[in-house]
């Protein structure tokens, strides 16, 4: 399944097969936009261009983007990673 998402950092649209979390660019995290790929597809240029404004502004972007979340996909989930990382087994053991 491909999902729309947006790189802020980018400043630009990527459909990308499956939930990312990341921009396969820049490497830095990215909105999955709530707009499915095939809406996005029947966009006119005019439309499109418009829709990518509105991600620019980041109010409109968190109206856009998916606010749920999985718990596991959670911000301080990922930065609890970043910081033991090499203790997954730990950080497992933790969350259970
Ligand atoms: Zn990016």
């Amino acid at each position: 399944m491909m999902y729309m998402h947006y790189c802020p950092h980018c400043k630009r649209m990527f459909m990308l097969n499956g939930h990312h979390l990341t921009c396969p660019k820049c490497t830095k995290s990215i909105s999955e936009l709530k707009i499915s790929y095939i809406d996005y597809v029947k966009l006119d240029i005019d439309e499109r261009a418009a829709f990518k404004i509105k991600c620019e502004s980041e109010t409109h972007l968190s109206d856009l983007s998916i606010t749920y979340r999985m718990h596991k996909y959670s911000k301080w989930y990922r930065e609890l990673q970043c910081t033991i990382a090499g203790q997954a087994d730990e950080v497992n053991v933790v969350l259970k």
